[in-house]
């Protein structure tokens, strides 16, 4: 009878630990492949945009339209829309284009750069692969970064508040 017992048992187990296991999911890809051509930029943006974005331009400094600019929002690039910068990451500075001590996890690539006889940071727009500007060591916050970025690669979308 003891024996009839374990059998049962064991059997339960097996049963358990086969339905425990989750079929494997394939793995959908959600992100739309934003990683295009040229010619496909030149028709979406700015000459400025696509010279910045696409050429890695760099714009005037202080003439930005998002450099002394300290709304609450987030800060999308400009080709491809993906989020990119928090409005409270954003600090002023005197360099003369809008600086962050901290970019949305994920959301950027980092290359080194030894254009202009500097070795600098190069920043990325990882989703569409647009060149936004450079992060340096020399931030005065507790990040110790400074990302440089220039305004025309940006898009600012102000915080939504529910005032109904
Ligand atoms: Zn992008």
């Amino acid at each position: 009878m003891k024996n009839i017992s374990s059998i049962l048992l064991l059997i339960l187990l097996t049963t358990f630990i086969a339905c425990g296991q989750q079929p494997e999911k394939n793995s959908i890809k959600t992100t739309t492949d934003m990683k295009k051509t040229n010619d496909y930029w030149k028709d979406k943006l700015s000459p400025e945009a696509f010279r910045i974005l696409r050429e890695k331009g760099t714009e005037y400094p202080h003439t930005g339209e998002y450099n002394l600019h300290f709304e609450t929002g987030v800060y999308s690039c400009m080709a491809c829309k993906e989020p990119l910068f928090e409005s409270q990451s954003k600090f002023r500075s005197d360099c003369g284009w809008p600086s962050f001590d901290n970019a949305i996890e994920g959301k950027i690539r980092y290359e080194k750069d030894s254009s202009l006889g500097m070795i600098r940071t190069e920043i990325i727009c990882n989703t569409c692969d647009g060149h936004l500007g450079h992060v340096f060591n020399d931030g005065p916050t507790n990040t110790g970064l400074r990302y440089c970025v220039n305004s025309v690669a940006l898009d600012f979308g102000a915080e939504q508040k529910n005032n109904k």
